[in-house]
């Protein structure tokens, strides 16, 4: 079972400046020689793996994204400058699909990793480099290259960082429709009928995780009844556990059974996945029976060993923000690196010109006045 987050986006990369055609003017030299210097490459568009990102959501608003043109040359042998590169931040994970031939272009599976995925034009050369004892004012010059242009389609298969455990009815759908700020698309499910509810819940900023149903936990899903096995499958590799119980209509169940139902459920399973760090919540906190229950609930629950009890209520979302900091704080045992924005142009290395002096003054020189043409 695979969660997959995708993006469509187009990149450009810059074109090539051209080459210039001038000739030198000096006083005391009729004819001076081709002086037109080269235009700039232009810029890459260039994706950069980090693990701090962890959706493609931030991309999903910059749906083109484009390097810069390298300048055109100029006379007194300038060169153009190179345009900038545009560096897209992707999370680690990402695929590059190509979305006219479905080619896969990059897959970046290495925090770091830096692929370049559309190559900038080449700067055209200008007329100083034509010039042969045969044609000492060539009036030629090479036109840049155009930076190349892609339609990309971008997958991001999911782990989900917080599994929902608990019974049917305790909220766990409304709580991630609450807390969501997208659906990732769920892709090779092998059932039609029941399928696990994925979003991706955010602090703002860009500090997301996502978050995951798992359906089917109670009911003997130990033992491999229906689907449960195959959700707590899953849920081994989920990294923090939202365990959900609340007050429910059936006066046979109250929320300190259930957790400790839950609980023997999880160690029958797995008692790997039965130490993977909780935390664990009273939902429908909008409800005056829950909000009336909720001090006898806590004591119950700290006697079966949980020292910290969350309450919200998804309705009105009462004690939501708090709810996801406690995740956040249980999910930062995982340290992430803090970078800038996810795309951030910076200007390449200007290539060493050695013979690219006066950048400035232009052709208003006495006595050295340029042509360009
Ligand atoms: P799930 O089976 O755990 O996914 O539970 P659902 O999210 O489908 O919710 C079950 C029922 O509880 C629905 O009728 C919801 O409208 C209701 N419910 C969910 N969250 C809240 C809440 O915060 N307050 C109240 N009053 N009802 C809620
Ligand atoms: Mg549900």
């Amino acid at each position: 079972m695979q969660f997959v987050d995708e993006v469509e986006i187009e990149v450009t990369a810059g074109n090539g400046g051209h080459g210039a055609v001038a000739f030198r003017r000096e006083s005391h030299r009729p004819l001076g020689g081709p002086s037109g210097g080269d235009g700039g490459d232009g810029g890459d568009v260039i994706f950069h793996a980090h693990e701090r990102l962890t959706t493609l959501l931030d991309l999903g608003y910059r749906r083109r994204i484009k390097a810069e043109h390298g300048e055109n040359g100029r006379g007194k042998d300038q060169y153009g400058k190179a345009g900038a590169d545009a560096v897209v931040q992707v999370p680690v994970g990402t695929q590059v699909y190509d979305a006219d031939t479905g080619e896969l272009l990059a897959d970046l599976d290495t925090h770091e990793q830096r692929v370049v995925i559309a190559r900038g034009g080449k700067g055209g050369r200008g007329n100083m480099h034509f010039a042969t004892p045969y044609d000492r004012a060539p009036r030629r010059a090479e036109d840049g290259t155009p930076g190349e242009r892609r339609t990309l389609r971008l997958e991001l298969k999911l782990l989900a960082d917080v599994g929902l455990v608990g019974f049917p009815n305790v909220g766990k759908s409304t709580f991630i429709a609450t807390v969501s700020r997208a659906r990732p698309k769920i892709a090779d499910y092998p059932f039609t009928t029941l399928v696990p509810n994925l979003g991706v819940a955010s602090l703002g900023d860009e500090r997301s995780f996502v978050v995951a149903d798992i359906p089917g936990i109670i009911e003997g899903a130990a033992e491999g009844a229906g689907l449960g096995l195959r959700f707590l499958r899953h849920a081994e590799r989920n990294r923090v556990l939202l365990m959900l119980v609340s007050i429910d209509p059936d006066p046979e169940r109250d929320p300190v059974s259930d957790y400790r139902t839950l609980r023997s459920e999880l160690l029958r399973f797995s008692p790997t996945l039965a130490e993977r760090p909780a935390v664990v919540a009273v939902s429908k906190l909008d409800l005056p029976e829950v909000r009336e229950a909720l001090p006898e609930i806590r004591a119950g629950l700290a006697e079966l060993g949980v020292p910290e009890v969350h309450a919200f209520s998804a309705a009105t979302r009462e004690g939501v923000d708090d709810l996801l900091r406690a995740l956040e704080a249980e999910l930062g045992r995982m340290p992430r690196a803090n970078l800038p924005a996810p795309i951030t142009p910076f200007r390449a290395e200007e290539r060493p010109h050695g013979d690219a002096v006066g950048f400035a003054g232009d052709s208003t020189d006495e006595g050295a006045g340029e042509v360009d043409e």
